[in-house]
């Protein structure tokens, strides 16, 4: 049985996984191949179904019982809804913009030397590629309202994503048309954790990925795990190893200002 994409891809691919249960907004392609793929293998998926509760061997989603001897659930910031390291895992809040369209000759301008992907090193940085249609996508996050519990003010963020572009590409005038806040996972040293849980057997679990190509390697890891007990990067995702600031600080000094200072000093000392 696997929960998430990634993991349940490599399962089907191993030829172990049972079931699969989805959410409502698993990536589409990544969603659509899963499902061709467990119909030719006569796995069920369950989709648009949220697991509500686990025991061991068992997920409890909507009016279906899972019972698998394995269950890998890659539920990244949600983990602690299902009761699982609700001290190790909060999330961080970042932002995505698409401009208009752009006309060819714009983005001749913008990348002379074709399209790129682009990442800077600000601490909270700031990225932009072409995306469908000439806009441009561009992301970022804004200190203040990394650590925000929901989404309020999106002016902020979005006012500094326009000005950093209007620095960077001074001769155009780029409107935003999409707006997007959203939040990922993160654990207090940033570094993920995957592990076999270590008071239910067979329940394996990802969170706190930071990253598509960290998700999709742990949801291998893990599912490599699974299968043939693979071990060698326990040591770096297990959570119990050694983090910034010990768990208790948390009771002390909030959720919020905790993971601030946990991920200030992994980042910078
Ligand atoms: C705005 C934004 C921009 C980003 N940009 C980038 C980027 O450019 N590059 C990059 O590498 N990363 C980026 N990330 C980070 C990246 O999206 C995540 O790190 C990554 O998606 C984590 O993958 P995951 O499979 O572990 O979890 P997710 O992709 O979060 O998947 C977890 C899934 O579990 C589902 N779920 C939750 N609870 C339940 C439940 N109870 N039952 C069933 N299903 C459940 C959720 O609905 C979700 O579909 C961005 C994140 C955000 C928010």
């Amino acid at each position: 049985m696997a929960v998430g994409v990634d993991a349940a891809r490599e399962a089907l691919r191993r030829g172990v996984a049972e079931a699969i249960v989805l959410s409502h907004d698993a990536g589409e392609r990544a969603r659509d191949r899963l499902v061709m793929l467990a119909g030719h293998k006569g796995v069920p998926v369950y989709e648009k179904t949220a697991a509500v509760w686990m025991s061991k061997g068992s997920v409890y989603a909507g009016r279906n019982i899972i019972r698998a001897k394995q269950i890998v659930l890659c539920l990244d910031r949600f983990l602690p809804a299902l009761g699982k390291l609700d001290r190790r895992i909060y999330h961080l809040q970042t932002f995505l913009a698409l401009t208009e369209k752009l006309a060819p000759e714009a983005l001749g301008k913008i990348f002379p030397d074709g399209h790129l992907m682009v990442w800077d090193t600000d601490l909270i940085y700031q990225y932009f590629r072409v995306a469908e249609g000439g806009r441009l996508l561009v992301g970022g996050g804004d200190l203040f309202q990394t650590y925000a519990k929901t989404t309020k003010d999106l002016q902020g963020p979005f006012r500094k994503l326009y000005r950093y572009l209007s620095e960077k590409f001074p001769g155009h005038r780029l409107a935003f048309e999409y707006l997007w806040p959203g939040f990922l996972g993160a654990s207090p040293d940033l570094l993920p954790i995957a592990e076999e849980d270590p008071r239910a057997a067979g329940t394996y679990y990802v969170a706190g990925a930071t990253g598509l190509p960290w998700a999709a390697a742990l949801g291998r890891y893990l599912a490599e795990k699974a299968v043939s007990s693979r071990s060698d990067l326990d040591p770096y995702f297990t959570s119990g190893r050694e983090f910034p600031w010990p768990a208790g600080l948390r009771r002390i000094l909030g959720t919020r200002l905790s993971f601030a200072l946990s991920h200030g000093r992994a980042k910078l000392v």
